[in-house]
């Protein structure tokens, strides 16, 4: 064990991943192609460490060795040999991420995992050299604030992988649950058929955004609404998430149209500023 933990993808999840990885103790390397979100994702990484010095999370010393545990590097290759643990965090696509997982396999990991929401581990295990060692990892958004990890294991993966991924959640401060590999686990198919219902109830007019949200937040109880939970996810990975299932379990997993469009018009939530809601510097308005 030498501490090293690489992340690949510095968007909304690779960021909270790479930021819990730090606070952890581990020195992490993050891995992002796009200069423009290469070039936002530290200082987005240090406002972390400063939020939870204001919240009373971290000691001002605490956050300062957080921060010089942060690299950042443009590619895969640039990153040493032997670390403890790959993430890969990058989007919903099996092309790209049988590429990514690749090339992150031949840096040598104990422990190799992606973060995907729906696709089987079974269908990216083919792109590493050692699928024994090859595990899902499934975190949540907000990283920092969810407790749960969704660790997947594929057909291939061996009992001492699984046993080191739950280990590892637990150094992360989160509570794993162990699920087979099936497309969406047990997560993603529940909470996604819920986000695509009411984006359908959207389309037939049944109620307002607002109003739908509110429904499950008093009547269920649940602590964000489907399409406020939607605009925090992001309607594009959503999109890609739906996609998915579709193809694995038929049409109940279809996109509504409205998805499509309002992705197509580049509407994708707290991160372009406008989903269902408006959002001003990360709040919704
Ligand atoms: P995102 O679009 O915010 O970030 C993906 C990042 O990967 C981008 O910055 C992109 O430039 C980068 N990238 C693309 N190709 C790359 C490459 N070859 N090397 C390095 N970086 C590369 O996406 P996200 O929301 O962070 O989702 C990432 C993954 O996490 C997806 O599989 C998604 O399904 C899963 N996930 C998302 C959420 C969520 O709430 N957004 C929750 C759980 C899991």
């Amino acid at each position: 064990m030498n501490d090293r933990f690489v992340v690949v993808g510095a968007g909304t999840m690779g960021l909270g991943i790479a930021y819990v990885a730090a606070t952890a103790g581990y020195r992490v390397d993050l891995v992002e192609v796009d200069p423009d979100r290469a070039a936002s994702a530290g200082g987005a990484f240090g406002r972390l460490l400063d939020r939870a010095v204001e919240r009373g999370k971290l000691s001002a010393d605490e956050a300062e060795q957080g921060r010089g545990r942060l690299t950042l590097r443009s590619d895969l290759a640039e990153v040493a040999d032997g670390p403890d643990v790959i993430v890969e965090a990058v989007p919903e696509r099996v092309d790209l991420k049988r590429s990514v997982l690749a090339a992150a396999a031949e840096r040598r990991p104990a422990l190799l995992a992606t973060n995907t929401s729906s696709i089987p581990i079974a269908e990216l295990a083919g792109a590493v050299t050692d699928p024994a060692r090859f595990i899902g990892l499934h975190f949540f958004n907000p990283v920092w604030a969810m407790a749960l990890i969704e660790v997947v294991v594929g057909p291939a993966t061996a009992p001492e992988t699984t046993e080191a991924a739950v280990a590892l959640a637990g150094r992360l401060g989160k509570d794993p649950v162990v699920v087979r590999d099936l497309p969406g686990f047990a997560t993603s198919r529940l909470g996604v058929t819920l986000g695509l219902e009411a984006i359908r109830m959207v389309e037939d007019g049944v109620a307002a955004p607002a109003d739908i949200d509110k429904a499950m937040v008093l009547g269920y109880r649940h602590p964000v609404g489907p399409l406020e939970l939607t605009d925090l996810v992001g309607l594009d990975v959503r999109l890609d998430i739906a996609r998915t299932l579709q193809s694995a379990y038929g049409d109940r997993f279809a996109p509504p149209p409205l998805l499509e469009a309002m992705v197509e018009q580049g509407r994708l939530g707290k991160k372009s500023g406008h989903g269902f809601y408006r959002w001003v510097d990360g709040v919704k308005q």
